[in-house]
C-alpha cells in the first residue's frame, strides 16, 4: 500500500471512530499538507530514498507536547486556547524523519489519572466500555483503532504502559533523561518520560531510534558523555551478549504476585514465563521489599512537583484571564478536581509543618526502591560506581503492568474514588521513581476452562536496568503474540 493511502485510512479511521474520543484534534479537514507529505514520501520511497523508517508515517501526539500546528490543551480549560508557538523536540525529530503529525490525542488533565477520564474534552473511550487506561488513553486507542501509525505519549507513574495494556498495544518508556522533554509540558519533571504507544514492538523500536538524542535545550536530556558511558558498560562483553546469544535471567518479582492480582492477568504472566523458559532462558525469583512503599512513595512526590510547576497557570499571566480578577477566585477556575486534589497534596506535603513526615520519607524511599532494583540486576547501574555487574541477579523483570482487566468506564467515572485509580498504578510506578526502562506487550491468558487464549489479553511488564532499553525491547519482542 501506497504511503498516501495508508494516511487516507486513518485518516477515514479518525472520522469513523470519532466517538471515541481518542483526539482532542484530529487531521485538518482540508488534506492539502498532509496529502502532499504523503506523496512526497511516496515519490522517495519509490525513488529508494525514504528519509528514515518513519517517512510518510502518521504519528499522533499526546496533547501535553507542544505543536505550533496544533493547539496544545493538555486537556485543560486552563489552556484551552493555546498555541504554543515552536515545536517541542520530539515532534521537530519525528518531522525531520519524514512522519507527519496526525493530530493531537485525549489524555487526562496535565497528565494526572489512570482511566483517560478527567479531560476537559470528554472522556476517551476504548472497547466495550472499559477504560483506556490514562493518562495518555488518547493515544493507546488512536493507535488500537489505527487512527495513526504510532503516538508518543508521556511516562510520569505508568501513563504509557497503564493504556497499553488496557486497549492491548505495546507501550514503552524508555529509560530517564534518553528522549527530550523540551516543549513537554511539565507534570513531574523528576520522573517525566515521553514514550511511544504502537501495534508492535519493531515500530515502538524505529520511533524510539529516531528520538533517541541528546538535546541540549533539555536540562535533563543526558548528556553525550553518559550516553556513550551507559552504552559501553552495557555493551561490555559478559553483558552485550545477551542481545545475541541466550539464555537470559528472567527474574520475577514475588511481591508483585499480590492477593488481588485478577486469575485473567496471572494466567498472562504464567504465560509469558513459560514461553521464556521454553525459549531456553532461566526463570527464577526475585524480592524488591520496597515495591510495597513505592506507590505511597509516588503518590506524595509527584503531586509535591506538579503542585509548583502548575503554580504558574494562575490565570494572571498564564492560562485564562476571567473578568473576575481576584487572585483567589481566578487561580482555580480552569482546573479540574483531579488536578486541584494534586496541587493542595503537593502544596500540604511541602509545607514547613509536613516536609519531613511526608516529602523527605518519600524520598528516602525512592533511593530504597533504586536500591532494590540495583541488588535484583545482573548489570550495575551504568551512572552509577564499580563493580559493573555481578555474577547473580537478572537481565529483566517480567510482572504484569496492571493488576487487573480494564474495568469498565461508567465505574471509573461514577463509581470508584480517586484512590482506586491510583492503585491501578501500583506495578508502574517503581520503574518510573528507578527512571528504569518498561514496556508493556499484549499476552493472551487462558480462561478457567483451559481454552487457550481465551481469558482476554492482559499486559505485561519486562523492566529493565537504566540504559538497557535495547534488551526490553527484545525480550517484548519474544512474549509479542504469546498466549494466542
Ligand atoms: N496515574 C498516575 C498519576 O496520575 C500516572 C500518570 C502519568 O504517568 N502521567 O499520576
Amino acid at each position: 500500500m501506497s504511503l498516501l493511502l495508508e494516511a487516507e485510512r486513518y485518516a477515514a479511521n479518525q472520522s469513523s471512530h470519532i466517538a471515541l474520543n481518542a483526539f482532542i484534534s484530529p487531521l485538518p479537514r482540508q488534506s492539502g499538507q498532509w496529502h502532499k507529505q504523503a506523496k512526497d514520501a511516496d515519490l522517495r520511497a519509490k525513488q529508494g530514498n525514504p528519509k528514515s523508517k518513519l517517512d510518510g508515517r502518521l504519528i499522533a501526539f499526546k496533547d501535553n507536547i507542544c505543536t505550533r500546528d496544533f493547539p496544545t490543551t493538555c486537556a485543560s480549560r486552563t489552556l484551552e486556547t493555546f498555541t504554543s508557538p515552536f515545536d517541542a523536540t520530539v515532534v521537530q525529530q519525528v518531522e525531520d524523519a519524514g512522519a507527519i503529525v496526525a493530530g493531537k490525542t485525549n489524555l487526562d488533565e496535565f497528565g494526572m489519572g489512570s482511566h483517560s477520564v478527567n479531560s476537559h474534552f470528554g472522556h476517551v473511550r476504548n472497547r466495550r466500555h472499559l477504560s483506556a487506561g490514562g493518562s495518555s488513553g488518547g493515544s493507546a486507542v488512536a493507535v488500537a483503532t489505527e487512527q495513526c501509525y504510532a503516538s508518543l505519549g508521556t511516562d510520569t507513574g505508568g501513563s504509557i504502559r497503564l493504556p497499553a495494556a488496557y486497549t492491548g498495544t505495546v507501550g514503552f518508556k524508555p529509560s530517564y533523561g534518553l528522549l527530550s522533554r523540551w516543549g513537554v509540558v511539565a507534570y513531574a519533571n523528576s520522573l517525566d518520560t515521553v514514550g511511544i504507544l504502537a501495534k508492535r514492538t519493531s515500530v515502538a523500536r524505529d520511533v524510539f531510534d529516531v528520538l533517541n538524542k541528546h538535546d541540549p535545550r533539555d536540562p535533563t536530556s543526558l548528556s553525550p558523555l553518559s550516553r556513550s558511558r551507559v552504552l559501553s558498560k552495557l555493551s561490555a562483553p559478559h553483558l552485550s551478549s545477551r542481545l545475541k546469544s541466550l539464555p537470559l535471567r528472567i527474574g520475577v518479582p514475588l511481591e508483585y504476585n499480590i492477593s488481588e492480582l485478577s486469575p485473567s492477568v496471572r494466567q498472562a504472566w504464567y504465560r509469558s514465563l513459560e514461553r521464556l523458559s521454553q525459549q531456553g532462558h532461566t526463570v527464577e525469583p526475585v524480592s524488591l521489599p520496597m515495591t510495597n512503599h513505592a506507590l505511597s512513595a509516588y503518590y506524595i512526590l509527584a503531586p509535591a512537583e506538579a503542585s509548583s510547576n502548575l503554580a504558574k497557570y494562575d490565570g494572571v499571566r498564564y492560562g485564562t484571564q476571567f473578568t473576575n480578577k481576584l487572585y483567589a477566585k481566578t487561580r482555580g477556575a480552569g482546573f479540574g478536581p483531579e488536578v486541584k486534589r494534586r496541587i493542595m497534596l503537593g502544596a500540604f506535603s511541602l509545607s514547613a509543618q509536613a516536609m519531613d513526615n511526608y516529602f523527605v520519607q518519600a524520598q528516602r524511599i525512592r533511593r530504597l526502591v533504586q536500591r532494590d532494583f540495583d541488588a535484583a540486576f545482573r548489570a550495575a547501574h551504568p551512572l552509577a560506581a564499580e563493580p559493573p555487574y555481578s555474577q547473580t541477579g537478572v537481565d529483566v523483570l517480567i510482572c504484569p503492568t496492571a493488576p487487573s482487566p480494564p474495568p469498565s468506564i461508567n465505574l471509573t467515572i461514577n463509581g470508584a474514588g480517586p484512590l482506586d485509580a491510583y492503585i491501578n498504578d501500583v506495578f508502574t510506578v517503581p520503574a518510573s521513581l528507578a527512571g528504569l526502562p518498561a514496556v508493556s506487550v499484549p499476552v493472551y491468558g487462558d480462561d478457567a476452562a483451559g481454552n487457550q487464549g481465551s481469558a482476554g489479553v492482559a499486559g505485561i511488564q519486562v523492566i529493565g536496568q537504566y540504559g538497557d532499553d535495547e534488551l526490553v525491547l527484545k525480550v517484548s519482542e519474544l512474549l509479542e503474540g504469546c498466549g494466542l
